[in-house]
């Protein structure tokens, strides 16, 4: 095992990953940046090192930076997180010349998989279903309109490289299609400095179901079972769930054969989550790989009972894969809510600022993933995630009792957060019905006549 990681991030994930490596008897570095200096993750790790200004391109997304401290404090490996360098091919690759090991998979299966039309193509080689489209990006509308003659309106166009549920813009008609195209194309090199663009068929009223798999580096893959991230705002997950409410034994078996069949097709190690949409006709389709570990893997480590990140460790460290498919059960089910500095009244705007008092839930079965605590001012400058609550009860119906107990609990005061709005989204009968799809935040705001979120805006 090493001797010693950086941990290539910040917040609650950094954390985490100190967790799990206090756990495996690792010393830990943290980087942080300047606006970061009174972070939880700057307090918990071994060593420190300050990388630079609050501005994340001078500090968290500078490769040079991140491996020079690295290199001043001895350490062997580097985990990236998510966000920030976790998907970057390039600093994997720097890792690897610099003698560093890169805690996810290799670069080639980085880059393979962060091109969204790649990635398509390798998983229908692999023969897993992928969402009817364009079969790589698309030079302009005139080329969009015939491959649109052949799938049907409505489609949406994404951006090759695209994320974080950005980059995307529906056309329902050819008049959408024509105006938004060029403007989805400079939108997307502005944004991911790739002006590509491909399109794919909108499929109406799907549910998220991602599969999260574990490969080490001798061609050992499983997968851990769904999470379902169907709740969102602006293609952004709220609160995901595992297991699904509607994937049955029979579906998680298929979908989850997929995913390690797609996966072992390119090359994948350690760990990484397979994206699907769910039909309402049962049918599901590859959307995306996910190259890195998740913000919501905690519903998957709760109801499967193993740490992903020290099996990500351990695979990074080159040890085989302890677990076979057959050791991988189920048990229960999880819930996570991001609660985040936002205020869901005002569009879901970005609250940063001083946490005037600060308190978390606990009891059986709680789990607060934190940064945060009283007196803590929320930077400006980062990701609105201030702390994930997640609960893993026997089944849904008392899981969403449990975490309605510990939402209750949870007090926040200084900022706005999504806590109120977890509440009101858990009490919903049709959340409890188990039976909705990505539209279902709207149709909320709709039927209890919230402010409207336009969902179909690029963000
Ligand atoms: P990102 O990588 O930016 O998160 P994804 O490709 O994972 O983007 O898509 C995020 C969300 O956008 C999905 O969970 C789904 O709600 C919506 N979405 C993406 N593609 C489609 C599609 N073809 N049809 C319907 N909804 C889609």
């Amino acid at each position: 095992m090493f001797k010693k990681i950086l941990i290539a991030n910040r917040g609650e994930i950094a954390l985490r990953i100190i967790r799990a490596c206090r756990e495996l008897g690792i010393p830990t570095v943290a980087v942080y940046s300047q606006a970061d200096a009174d972070s939880l993750h700057v307090r918990f790790a071994d060593e420190a090192v300050c990388i630079g200004p609050a501005r994340s391109a001078e500090s968290y997304l500078d490769p040079k930076r991140i491996i020079a401290a690295a290199e001043i404090t001895g350490a062997e490996a580097i985990h990236p997180g998510y966000g920030y360098l976790a998907e970057n091919a390039d600093f994997a690759e720097i890792c690897g010349s610099c003698g560093l090991v890169f805690i996810g998979p290799p670069p080639e299966a980085i880059r393979a998989m962060g091109d969204k039309v790649h990635a398509k193509q390798t998983m229908q080689v692999a023969g897993v279903p992928v969402i009817p489209g364009s079969e790589g990006s698309v030079a302009d509308a005139s080329v969009a309109k015939k491959i649109v003659d052949e799938i049907g309106y409505p489609v949406i166009m994404k951006a090759a490289a695209g994320g974080g549920g950005r980059g995307m813009r529906i056309a329902r008609n050819q008049a959408e299609l024509e105006s938004g195209f060029k403007t989805a194309q400079l939108e997307a090199a502005a944004a991911f400095n790739n002006p590509e663009i491909y399109i794919e068929k909108y499929l109406e009223n799907p549910r998220h179901i991602e599969i999260q798999i574990l490969a080490d580096q001798y061609g050992n893959v499983i997968h851990l079972g769904e999470r379902d991230c169907t709740v969102q705002r602006r293609h952004q997950k709220l609160l995901e769930e595992s297991p699904s409410p509607v994937v049955s034994e029979e579906l998680r078996k298929r979908m989850g054969a997929s995913a390690v069949k797609g996966a072992k097709s390119a090359g994948y190690q350690n760990a990484g989550t397979v994206e699907f949409l769910l039909n309402t006709d049962g049918n599901y389709y590859f959307m995306e790989m996910n190259t890195r570990v998740q913000v919501e893997h905690p519903v998957t480590e709760e109801v499967t009972d193993i740490d992903i990140i020290a099996e990500m460790l351990h695979i990074a460290a080159g040890d085989k894969l302890k677990l076979t498919q057959d050791d991988v059960k189920i048990s229960g089910y999880a819930i996570e809510c991001r609660i985040n500095a936002e205020n869901p009244d005002a569009n879901f705007a970005p609250s940063p600022g001083l946490i005037t008092s600060f308190h978390v839930p606990g009891g059986h079965g709680v789990r607060v993933d934190t940064h945060v605590y009283a007196k803590y001012v929320v930077p400006q400058y980062y990701d609105s995630m201030i702390a994930k609550l997640i609960v893993h009860h026997k089944n849904r119906a008392d899981g969403i009792q449990k975490m309605l107990r510990a939402l209750d609990e949870f007090v926040v005061e200084g900022i706005y957060t999504t806590i109120d709005f977890h509440k009101k989204i858990l009490a919903d009968p049709v959340f409890q019905s188990g039976i909705f799809d990505t539209g279902f935040v709207e149709d909320y705001f709709r039927r209890t006549k919230g402010p409207a979120i336009n969902a179909d805006k690029v963000v």
